[in-house]
């Protein structure tokens, strides 16, 4: 079995959570599972340790891109920083406000996370409209960053955040699709 398909099995869908109709895409049992875990860590770090694509941090989003970007910015031998949830952060930050289908959402950076010139990873665990990995990278950007490129787990293409993305001039990166 191709590593992407060892990946996808491990992924497992939750319907009608957290609200009726949602197929919810848990990646828990990737990490879960110590073997699984490391083949997907993997994906991100040999990816990165290339010259080309080697950022000087990583920025992971609020919360399960924590899990991901520490580790890989842990293996890569550089800083890791969180993007998080409004009002979570303690010390000066930027912030940026996104659409949700309904209402909106905030997302914030201490402003010392990066400076000008710094090249990020942004990680989360999966791309689904866009919207909160657009709302990163802008963050970043605010703060004189450039991003190298986003990454995550699962795309949901059909949803057009991964097209959106990668339009707006955001090269990505992603392991597993699901229709
Ligand atoms: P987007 O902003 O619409 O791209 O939604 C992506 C954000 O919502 C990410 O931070 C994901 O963690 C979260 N998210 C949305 N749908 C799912 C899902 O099916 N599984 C896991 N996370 C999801």
């Amino acid at each position: 079995m191709n590593v992407i398909d060892y990946l996808r099995q491990h992924i497992r869908t939750v319907p009608d959570w957290p609200s009726p109709g949602v197929q919810f895409r848990d990646i828990t049992p990737l990490l879960q599972n110590p073997r699984v875990f490391r083949v997907l860590i993997d994906q991100f770090v040999h990816r990165y340790m290339a010259p080309d694509l080697r950022p000087d941090v990583v920025a992971g989003i609020d919360a399960r891109g924590f899990i991901l970007g520490a580790v890989i910015a842990y293996e890569l031998n550089i800083g890791f920083v969180p993007i998080r949830k409004k009002g979570k952060l303690p010390f000066a930050t930027v912030s940026e406000e996104y659409e949700l289908e309904y209402g909106s959402a905030t997302v914030e950076i201490h402003t010392d996370a990066v400076g000008p010139g710094d090249t990020v990873l942004l990680i989360d665990d999966l791309i689904a409209t866009g919207g909160t990995m657009m709302a990163g990278k802008r963050l970043l950007e605010k703060l004189g960053a450039s991003v190298v490129e986003g990454a995550a787990i699962v795309d949901l293409p059909e949803l057009g955040g991964s097209q959106m993305l990668r339009e707006s001039g955001l090269p990505l990166f992603t392991l597993v699709d699901f229709a």
